[in-house]
């Protein structure tokens, strides 16, 4: 079985510049910026460029590059947005939502950088909703 990448999803017109976004900053193989519905005071989202659809196709088939890009431009942007627990910050939550059960509503492969408030635990129940 294939991954099958959708090239009209929102990400996808975001990358081609049909979409306008808040960008935080862009690499070689990487976009990052605001997300449109805020749910923390910094919510940023990190895309790979390339066509992948969730976090398991980007890990198995991205090449080397493209994955120290996208893992160094997370790291990049915790510190741009002061948030490195230790350094200038009180840290961070980073959510990569896949498929689903992993409630993922657009399918090309993003993190979630959320920050500027307390957080709550990492699940409210695992059998709630
Ligand atoms: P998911 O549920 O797929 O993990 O998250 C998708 C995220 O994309 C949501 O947090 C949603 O607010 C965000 N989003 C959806 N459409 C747009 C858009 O057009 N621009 C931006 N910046 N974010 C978007």
């Amino acid at each position: 079985m294939a991954y099958e990448y959708d090239d009209q999803n929102i990400f996808a017109k975001i990358l081609r510049g049909e979409i306008p976004n808040s960008t935080v900053l862009e690499t070689e193989h990487c976009l990052a910026f605001r997300d449109i519905t805020p749910l923390a005071p910094d919510h940023v989202l990190v895309i790979p460029k390339g066509p992948y659809v969730t976090y398991d196709h980007f890990a198995l088939e991205a090449s080397a590059a493209e994955i120290v890009d996208f893992t160094r431009t997370i790291g990049k942007v915790c510190d741009m947005l002061g948030v490195r627990p230790g350094f200038d910050g009180d840290g961070f939550r980073l959510i990569v939502n896949s498929g689903t059960n992993g409630v993922q509503e657009v399918p090309h492969m993003h993190t979630h950088i959320m920050a500027g408030r307390w957080l709550g635990h990492m699940l409210p129940s695992a059998k709630q909703d």
